[in-house]
């Protein structure tokens, strides 16, 4: 077992245990910044969800957003993408009658969202991460940031091509 980071997305649903089926209640969050885990960090984590009775246990639905941070694998720059994390989730109660892997209250009546939000976030970190859609990349020759102006071995490069495709046209 790793070493368990302490939660801070612990919620005491205590009462919800005690209410008939089908009460809800509402739970908003507005961190400007929370650590989920040893690994993530979310700047912010804000939406609502909301969390139902039911006989099985406590149904958790609802919306999340956060910004995450990436690596523009074509500048290099440190980015930020938008993230919405989904929640849909059936936590069982009494926590025995979980089905292997499931999520549970536990018995002290609290849900932990760290591990489901962690791995919500983390399918939304994109595989080739890029700073905005039109970003033009380093030079490959000069290492130029070419989202802050061009440099002048691109003008060599480019102008040669325009020069045949002018040629061509003059055909
Ligand atoms: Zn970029
Ligand atoms: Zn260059």
């Amino acid at each position: 077992m790793e070493k368990q980071f302490p939660s801070r997305l612990r919620f005491n649903l205590g009462f919800l245990l005690e209410a008939s089926l089908g009460t809800s209640r509402t739970i908003e969050l507005a961190y400007p910044t929370i650590q989920v885990a040893a690994d993530l960090t979310l700047t912010p984590l804000t939406g609502a969800f909301v969390v139902t009775r039911t006989g099985e246990g406590i149904y958790v639905s609802g919306l999340l957003k956060s910004q995450l941070e990436i690596t523009c694998v074509r500048c290099l720059e440190n980015g930020h993408v938008a993230a919405s994390l989904q929640i849909d989730d059936l936590f069982y109660y009494p926590p025995a009658t979980a089905p292997e892997g499931e999520f549970v209250v536990g018995e002290d009546g609290f849900i932990d969202l760290a591990p489901l939000v962690r791995e919500l976030a983390i399918l939304e970190i994109p595989i080739q991460p890029i700073c905005k859609p039109d970003c033009r990349g380093l030079c490959v020759e000069c290492g130029k940031n070419l989202n802050e102006g061009s440099c002048d071995c691109q003008q060599e490069r480019i102008d040669p091509r325009l020069a045949t495709l002018r040629q061509l046209l003059d055909e």
